[in-house]
Formats: structure tokens, C-alpha cells, sequence
């Protein structure tokens, strides 16, 4: 059976996954989430300092990832741990984004991923999703919003809880990961060719939810 496979891609903060997640429930879809397989392995490399590429590029082929879906919500095993709930810390997001930049890093998780495209009806999101894991996908779709956008909205979330950052080092941040995201030297974060960009700086969480299910029933009528 053919599966539908539909490709998000974006800078950090676009709200990429709280999207697809969000239009995959609508549509009976799986969501999947790369960023986080990403992040297993940069909370790996922190807790067995090998963050450096030589170092991790080392053990990467000890480092099993698998995604389990349960109630349609994603969690991540890392060598056999569920690590779904350490993964969020602006420290693994530094260390993620470090190891996405690794060859061997990408090359293990490909595979993956390719092979949960194949079996299911997805919605995949990451940086590489349209121009290297599933370039025949059914339809591209390239989110984005501004920085200072994206971080203000990070900022809100943040806000209520203990240690939030100063609204600054959000941004800082967020344009440290676009820099390493869109100069590394493979698979950087582009826009491909074939994608439908939608920027959501000016639109609202349900507004972008409905206009990306639309784009989706279209391609699939
Ligand atoms: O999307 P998220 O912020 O969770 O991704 C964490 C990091 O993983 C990103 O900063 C990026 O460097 C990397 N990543 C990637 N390719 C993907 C998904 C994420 O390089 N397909």
C-alpha cells in the first residue's frame, strides 16, 4: 500500500512539531518528530562526554534510537531508555544541534527514518526532511517565522517557570542554531525547491493548523 508522507521542515521555533502534531491527530496520521531523535543522541553525547565529532562519531553505531508511538503521541528510547522527558533542556538542544552536524550521526538515523516513512502515513518534521530523507514526499511544506518572533513566543512559554532566560539569550540562542543549522556542511537547513513556505510570524497556532491540513487534503484528493 502506497503511504502518504508529508515533509516539514523549518528553522528552531517555528512551532514545526506543536504543527504537525497537531494536523496529524486531525488527519489520522503519525507524527514524526527527527528533532528529537537529534536530541537523544546530544543528551548521549552529554552524559558520555563525547560531544566532540571524532568522539561521537566513535560510538554512534553503539547508539541505538527508536521511536515508539503510543496513542499517536511520540516517545523516544534511547538504548532502551524512554528519554522522551529529558530532551527538552536548552542544553541538549545546543548538544543536538553539535551532533546533527556529524556524517555518521545523520547516516545512522536516516535509515530510520526512511523506513517509518515507508510503512505509515506520516507527518515528518525536521531541517533535512524535504531534501534528503523523503524527497519524493507527497507534498513539501517549508515553516518559518521570524526570529524574534519565534523567540518571543518561546519566551511566553518559558516565562512562568523557574530560571527563564532573559528574552535576549532566547534570541541569541535561537540565532546560534539557525547559523549552525543552515551552514553546516551536510544536509544544512534549506528551502527546497518544491515547498510550499508558509510563514506564521502573523498567524495564529489554529490559523496555520487549518491552512497546512488544507494543503494536505488537496494533494491527497
Ligand atoms: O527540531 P529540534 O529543535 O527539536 O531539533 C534539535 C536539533 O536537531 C536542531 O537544532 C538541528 O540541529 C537538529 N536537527 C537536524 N535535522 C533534523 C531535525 C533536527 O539537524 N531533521
Amino acid at each position: 500500500m502506497k503511504t502518504v508522507n508529508i515533509a516539514i521542515d523549518g528553522p528552531s521555533g517555528a512551532g514545526k512539531s506543536s504543527i504537525s502534531k497537531a494536523v496529524a491527530t486531525d488527519l489520522g496520521f503519525i507524527h514524526v518528530d527527527t528533532g528529537a531523535m537529534y536530541r537523544a543522541i546530544g543528551l548521549y553525547a552529554i552524559r558520555n562526554d563525547c560531544l566532540a565529532p571524532e568522539a561521537i562519531e566513535r560510538v554512534i553505531g553503539e547508539i541505538t534510537v527508536e521511536l515508539k508511538f503510543l496513542g499517536g503521541a511520540q516517545r523516544v528510547m534511547l538504548c532502551g531508555e524512554d528519554v522522551t522527558d529529558y530532551i527538552r533542556t536548552p542544553e541538549v538542544s545546543m548538544a543536538a544541534s553539535k551532533v546533527s552536524a556529524v556524517p555518521a550521526v545523520r547516516a545512522h538515523l536516516l535509515d530510520l527514518q526512511k523506513k517509518i516513512a515507508a510503512e505509515n502515513n506520516i507527518i515528518m518534521d525536521g531541517r533535512d526532511i524535504g531534501s534528503v530523507v523523503l524527497p519524493h514526499a507527497d507534498l513539501k511544506i517549508f515553516l518559518t517565522a521570524s526570529a524574534e518572533e519565534r523567540a518571543s513566543r518561546r519566551y511566553l512559554e518559558l516565562r512562568e517557570k523557574p530560571n527563564c532566560p532573559p528574552y535576549e539569550e532566547i534570541l541569541k540562542d535561537i540565532e546560534q542554531r539557525d547559523y549552525n543549522d543552515t551552514h553546516r556542511k551536510i544536509a544544512p537547513l534549506t528551502v527546497p525547491e518544491d515547498a510550499v513556505t508558509v510563514d506564521s510570524s502573523n498567524m495564529g497556532f489554529n490559523e496555520v493548523v487549518e491552512r497546512i491540513t488544507a494543503l494536505i487534503r488537496e494533494v491527497m484528493e
